[in-house]
């Protein structure tokens, strides 16, 4: 999986080391755990945080993916009642 990588201003040892001493962009938390994100880290702080990212980005796509074929069903249920109805409706 490509990860966007910028440039690391802060050696990662020296990112972990220390959150709040040095290279933590508070204006910007982690969005698995909700710790301020260290400057140049925007998909997660650790790779344990990045790993929940990336499953929580794959349970998101497929929870998209099922309500696009929800959709699609109801649409081919409504067809079929509409059928179905025509036809009750015209049934002698
Ligand atoms: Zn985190």
């Amino acid at each position: 999986m490509p990860e966007p990588s910028p440039a690391p201003k802060v050696p990662s040892s020296a990112a972990r080391a220390g959150y709040g001493a040095l290279g933590v962009d508070s204006s910007q938390p982690c969005p698995a755990c909700g710790k301020p994100l260290p400057v140049g880290k925007t998909a997660g702080c650790s790779a344990r945080c990045r790993a929940e990212l990336s499953r929580w980005r794959r349970v998101t796509a497929l929870r998209q993916a099922l309500l696009t074929i929800q959709a699609q069903v109801e649409d081919l249920l409504d067809l079929v009642g509409k059928l179905h109805g025509g036809r009750r409706r015209g049934r002698k």
